[in-house]
This record gives structure tokens, C-alpha cells and sequence, in this order.
């Protein structure tokens, strides 16, 4: 069987991943994968932001890093992507990263609700401190902002917010559908993520609820590990493709240069 490509891998230049992308190219084809794709956490226009993504004078060396691994890994497709923050008030921004290097892709990932990035374990007394069912509303506004945007290919790990087991007690769907209804609006294509099988979540990204709703809007995915280390590549990929299949998907997307390609679910 042949996987779908891992588009979510990140490198140490993020600070908090660790091992060489040699070791991630290497643990790819080990783990059966063909095609791979790095998408660390981009800079900030003001370096200091957080810390946890590269430095601006780090992206170049990110990009270099990258192509190097090309010509070592022939038999490996390797992608150039980045894993892209959406921050209302920040999209001249990343038109501006946009424009600097030969990307294949942007994931356009949402962490912050507004100073507070959600998913910061550092910050977990801050989901018992705020009323879980708007902190899950105002995400899934900032997700329907993210592909209203069209500033990014895919949107990455769109149920974040379960992370670490806050759940809001309503019923989720007219947020799901409210989301996905703006992805399908803008052709951008949805994660399937499976950090969170090694998260308190221990659940697969996006659930199976809000998977179906996007297959029905015909909203395509793509499929990452979020790898933060070698041995995270393709990890759950198994799981992630009789994910994908129940939700009823039988295909995935290829980015190339920012242009996509369907290709089989095998
Ligand atoms: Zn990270
Ligand atoms: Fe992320
Ligand atoms: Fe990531
Ligand atoms: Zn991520």
C-alpha cells in the first residue's frame, strides 16, 4: 500500500524538534513513505514572538536545509512547506513570506485565540480559567477567517482545541459546519493530523464529525504527522487513512508550487 504524503514535519530551527532532517528523510522511507514534506513554524515579522518558531534569519538556512536534502534523498519527494500562524491583523505578512522562497505549500495553522496560544502546555491552566465552549467558538470564527483569507493550501489540525481534553459541552456542528463551509468557498484543503494520537486527546485531527461534514462539502485533505522527532514521521498513518476512509475520502491532495494534485487514497 502506498501512503499518502507526511506534509507535516517540523525541524530543530523551531527550537522544541528535535533530530536532523537527514533523520527524518531517513525514518520516512523506512516507515514505507514516498513523498514528505517540511513545514516548520514560521518566523514572525518581529523575532521574540513566542519560542517557539525560527528566527526570520533562519529561514534562508531553513529553505537551503531543505533543497540539500534533495539532492541527498533522490528517491524521496521532498516538499518545502510552512506551517503559517493566522493571526488576524498579520496577512500582509504572510504574503510577504509568500513571495520569498519556492514554496510548495502553507499550512495555515490557528494557536492563537487572541495572546494565548491554546495549545502551549506550558499554558494548560488557562483552559480552566476560560469558558471552554467560547474559547472552541472563537477558534473555529479564526479557522473561518483562515480560509476566508486564501492565504494558505491547507488548514492545519482544525480541532486543535481538544487537545488537551477541554471539550465544550454543546454540540459542535453549526461551528464545524460554519468552518468548513467557508474552506469549501475557498478551495483550501484541511489536515488530517494524527498528533493528537500522542496527545491527552488521544484522537486523531480533525474528528470523525467534522471529518464527514468536510467530505460532504468536498473539502480535500492532507495527511501529517506533525513530527517533532524522527521517529514521529508517518506515525499513525495506518489509522489516519482508515480515518480518512470512514469519513468516506478516496483521495488526497498533492501540493506542488502551490498547486494541487489529486491523488488516489490506496
Ligand atoms: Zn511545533
Ligand atoms: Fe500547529
Ligand atoms: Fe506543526
Ligand atoms: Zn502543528
Amino acid at each position: 500500500m502506498a501512503y499518502p504524503a507526511d506534509y507535516h514535519l517540523h525541524t530543530y530551527l523551531c527550537g522544541h524538534a528535535t533530530g536532523a532532517p537527514v533523520e527524518y528523510a531517513r525514518a520516512a522511507l523506512q516507515a514505507g513513505l514516498s513523498e514528505i514534506g517540511f513545514a516548520d513554524h514560521a518566523p514572525m515579522r518581529t523575532d521574540g514572538f513566542d519560542d517557539w518558531r525560527m528566527r526570520q534569519d533562519e529561514l534562508a538556512e531553513y529553505v537551503e536545509m531543505i533543497r540539500r536534502l534533495r539532492t541527498e534523498f533522490p528517491r524521496l519527494t521532498i516538499r518545502l512547506g510552512l506551517e503559517v500562524d493566522y493571526i488576524p491583523g498579520y496577512e500582509d505578512w504572510v504574503c510577504e513570506l509568500a513571495n520569498m522562497h519556492q514554496w510548495d505549500y502553507f499550512i495555515g495553522s490557528v494557536h492563537y485565540v487572541g495572546d494565548w496560544d491554546i495549545d502551549n502546555a506550558k499554558k494548560v491552566q488557562l483552559w480552566h480559567e476560560r469558558e471552554v465552549d467560547l474559547v472552541w467558538a472563537e477558534y473555529f470564527e479564526l479557522l473561518a477567517r483562515a480560509a476566508h483569507s486564501r492565504l494558505f493550501d491547507i488548514i492545519g489540525h482544525v480541532d486543535l482545541p481538544k487537545k488537551f481534553g477541554f471539550r465544550p459541552r454543546g454540540d459542535c456542528t453549526r461551528l464545524y459546519e460554519m468552518f468548513i463551509r467557508e474552506a469549501a468557498a475557498a478551495g483550501v484543503a484541511i489536515e488530517v493530523n494524527t498528533a493528537g494520537l500522542r496527545k491527552p486527546c488521544a484522537e486523531i485531527y480533525p474528528a470523525s464529525e467534522l471529518l464527514r461534514i468536510a467530505r460532504s462539502y468536498n473539502v480535500p485533505i492532507t495527511f501529517g504527522s506533525d513530527a517533532h522527532a524522527p521517529d514521529e514521521v508517518g506515525a499513525g498513518f495506518a489509522s489516519a487513512i482508515a480515518h480518512a476512509r470512514a469519513g468516506g475520502y478516496t483521495t488526497w491532495m498533492q501540493f506542488v508550487q502551490r498547486e494541487r494534485i489529486e491523488e488516489r487514497l490506496d
